[in-house]
């Protein structure tokens, strides 16, 4: 073992975003160190959350995804590269790693640190057949070779997409763009797992209006093949699907195996148990990305979270702290705690999420409270505002943040981000209140989407007035609907008292002050005045819709 940390050997195991980020910043912080990539693919750092864009010819050039090659890596960093290469093994007594080259050499090598960052696979349902022609995964820029070939060698008119998390997202817009009819497939009652159900709706309405036929809460009984194509989907519920593409986005697992049999100790999540420099249970060894668990920052707990950007993160963490002297090595930067911040497009919608949605809150068993409200992406006045759909999260009593989903065209990345920053210094919805933000009416509203959340849900925490839950049973209530009459007609309320509210002052005296009520709108704007006015001429117990009729619906 080399004793001199400034000459010591780093070998880092998978080259794309953890292992790449880790290799790059461990030579930065140590000219002296010796560094080699091992990687079982063909290519290192390749922009795989690219994928789906060069499927659909957004991102024109298969080159622009190889976002560094082996070259650059000797050539600038002076770490080599070795592609084909995948490690089967690690001695931590002898610290070296063995493996077998793609034809089939046997190779080992010696380690003072170990930097591993092996990723995630997609889940293979038990319908998934390997030799099939026509069913793929999106997850290599192997398997997207394999889905342009495919396309190439025989037309395809009709593709089915099976799951509609992100990459599954994605996958629908892209074929959708290369004039593909395309059916998505999901298991769960609604798209996009990290949104709360009504959310969600807001995704699945794009995806129709884009032509994309979908069947949710539909589970895949088999797959009909002739000749080892897939030619027809068949679903639990007896509809068979004609296809001639199948993709497979049906989820990831944490790709451990290594760790697992090196004796390092996986956590309960199934993910690689790391501290806060990305060392496992055995010291010169880190491990980062999709394969270890990070603390999330809300729960407390550790929880495996498989994006790009925590992933990156701790690559630069692992890399400097491998790479560094043992006497400077601990005041270097820690990972500290994930979210799971996330976003996607589809068509013509953003959605993401960060923190916990309400599934989560209640999984958890944390009183919460949510506000959502409608805004445009910047002032309403300025040409090309969107709308922009915006839930808050937050404890119950304190009114810390917990988490937020944002839809919308334009925008949401910029309010997801922020609370994502609130959350990191574990803000209160009042902090998010207070946030003093960049305005101008091409950018945003005086008081932004931002604030808006933040003061309905400060209103609902001191009661003035509580919101009621979109989807609350309002029977036996009075229900006060202050839209107009073309919403109504629209849309109507059973049971619902009508008055508009310019008229409400006017006219409140037919209610009864004494009833709980709930007042009602579109969005739950002028909802919330008319519930003041109310609260305001005495009535005991009123309340306003969250998101009001345009949640509801959902
Ligand atoms: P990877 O980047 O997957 O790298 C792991 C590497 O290790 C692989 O190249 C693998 O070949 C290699 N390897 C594995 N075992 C061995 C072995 N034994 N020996 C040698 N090499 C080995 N995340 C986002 O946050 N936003 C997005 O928009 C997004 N879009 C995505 C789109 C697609 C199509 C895909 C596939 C992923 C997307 N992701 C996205 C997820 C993101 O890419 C991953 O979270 C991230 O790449 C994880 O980094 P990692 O280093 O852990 O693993």
């Amino acid at each position: 073992m080399t004793s001199n940390p400034e000459e010591q050997k780093i070998v880092v195991v998978g080259g794309v975003a953890g292992g790449a980020t880790a290799a790059a910043r461990a030579r930065r912080v140590n000219a002296q160190a010796e560094i080699t990539i091992l990687e079982k693919g063909s290519a290192v750092s390749f922009a795989n959350c690219g994928l789906p864009y060069h499927l659909g010819g957004e991102i024109e050039q298969r080159g622009q995804l190889l976002v560094a090659t082996a070259e650059l890596f000797w050539n600038r960093f002076r770490i080599s590269v070795r592609t084909k290469h995948e490690v089967k093994s690690i001695d931590r007594e002898q610290k070296t790693v063995t493996g077998r080259t793609a034809d089939g050499t046997t190779f080992s090598l010696p380690y003072d640190r170990l930097i591993l960052s092996t990723g995630s696979e997609p889940v293979r349902p038990p319908f998934f057949e390997p030799n099939s022609r026509n069913v793929f995964h999106l997850w290599t820029l192997d398997d997207m070779d394999h889905i342009m070939a495919a396309m190439r060698d025989r037309p395809v008119q009709r593709a089915t997409v099976v799951g509609a998390g992100f990459v599954g997202l994605e996958v629908v817009e892209q074929l959708v763009h290369r004039g593909v009819e395309v059916t998505l497939v999901e298991r769960n009652p609604q798209v996009l797992g990290p949104l709360d159900r009504e959310m969600a709706r807001m995704i699945e309405d794009e995806l129709r209006r884009n032509g994309v036929a979908m069947h949710l809460g539909g589970a895949i009984k088999s797959l009909t093949y002739e000749d080892n194509i897939a030619t027809a989907v068949s679903l639990g519920d007896g509809t068979c699907i004609p296809t001639d593409l199948v993709i497979v986005g049906a989820g990831v697992r944490p790709r451990t195996q290594l760790a697992l049999e090196a004796g390092l100790t996986i956590g309960s999540t199934g993910g690689v148990q790391v501290n806060e420099f990305m060392q496992t249970s055995d010291p010169n060894i880190y491990a980062v990305g999709d394969m270890v668990e990070y603390h999330h920052g809300v729960l407390n707990k550790p929880m495996r979270i498989p994006l790009a950007a925590p992933a990156n993160r701790a690559g630069r963490v692992a890399g400097a702290h491998a790479a560094l002297a043992k006497n400077v090595k601990d005041e270097t930067s820690s990972m500290g705690s994930v979210f799971g911040t996330c976003i996607v497009r589809v068509f013509g919608l953003a959605a993401g999420s960060t923190g916990l949605n309400e599934k989560a809150c209640r999984a958890a068993k944390i009183e919460h409270r949510a506000a959502t409200i409608q805004a445009t992406h910047h002032a309403s006045y300025f040409p090309g505002a969107k709308n922009l759909t915006l839930k808050v999260i937050y404890r119950a009593g304190d009114g810390k943040l917990l988490g937020a989903q944002a839809v919308g065209a334009e925008g949401c990345d910029k309010r997801l981000d922020v609370i994502a920053t609130v959350l990191h210094f574990g803000g209160t919805i009042e902090d998010l209140s207070k946030l003093d933000l960049a305005y101008a009416p091409p950018f945003g509203s005086a008081k932004d989407p931002l604030h808006m959340a933040a003061f309905v849900a400060e209103n609902d925490l001191h009661h003035l007035p509580a919101l009621t839950e979109f989807d609350s049973e309002l029977d036996g209530m009075q229900i006060v609907d202050v839209r107009n009459a073309s919403e109504i007609a629209q849309l109507p309320l059973a049971g619902a008292h009508w008055i508009p509210i310019d008229e409400l002052a006017q006219r409140w005296t037919e209610l009864d002050p004494q009833r709980p009520t709930v007042t009602v709108c579109h969005s739950g704007k002028r909802a919330h005045i008319a519930a003041c006015w109310l609260h305001g001429q005495g009535f005991a117990n009123v309340k306003n819709l969250n998101g009001g009729m345009s949640m509801r619906s959902r």
